[in-house]
């Protein structure tokens, strides 16, 4: 069925690669999806959630930082961490959660780094978490 080829990479492996029928995956400028006979584009990923169809059936991911680039009816998303929903732990999601918070109930207010870092280590655990119900 599927017309798209999807690749999604991460340093460790290669997360998925397979025919599609249509992918959605959070952009630096929005959610974009891509069908068959898209036009070329470069787009930077931000932690996010990632879907794809494929014969009336979709699977959720979660994302974190990259790039994709689509081309040729391929889609090659190279990201620092992917993760199939199903496979999200959530109770690490959950402690990661409670670190980071714990982390900016203490820095509230300051511009460090470390405010910086807690910020967006509780937007992925948030993400991971809500990800994670999406499961089959
Ligand atoms: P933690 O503090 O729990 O390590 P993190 O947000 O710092 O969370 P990342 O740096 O985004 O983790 O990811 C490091 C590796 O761990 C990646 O391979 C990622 O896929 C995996 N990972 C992180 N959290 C989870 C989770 N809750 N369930 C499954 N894999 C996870």
């Amino acid at each position: 069925m599927g017309k798209l080829h999807l690749e999604v990479v991460t340093p460790e492996k290669v997360m998925i690669s397979q025919e599609v029928d249509i992918v959605v995956a959070p952009g630096s400028i929005g959610e974009f999806g891509v069908l068959e006979g898209h036009v070329p584009f470069l787009s930077g990923i931000v932690p996010g959630e990632l879907r794809y169809s494929s014969a009336n059936q979709t699977e959720h991911f979660v994302v974190t930082t990259g790039f994709a680039e689509v081309s040729d009816n391929r889609v090659s998303v190279l990201v620092d961490a992917a993760e199939k929903a199903s496979e999200i732990d959530v109770e690490r999601a959950q402690k990661a959660r409670d670190r980071a918070e714990e982390r900016l109930a203490k820095d509230r207010g300051s511009e460090d780094l470390d405010f910086i870092r807690a910020e967006a280590a509780l937007k992925r655990a948030m993400l991971r978490i809500r990800v994670a119900e999406k499961k089959i």
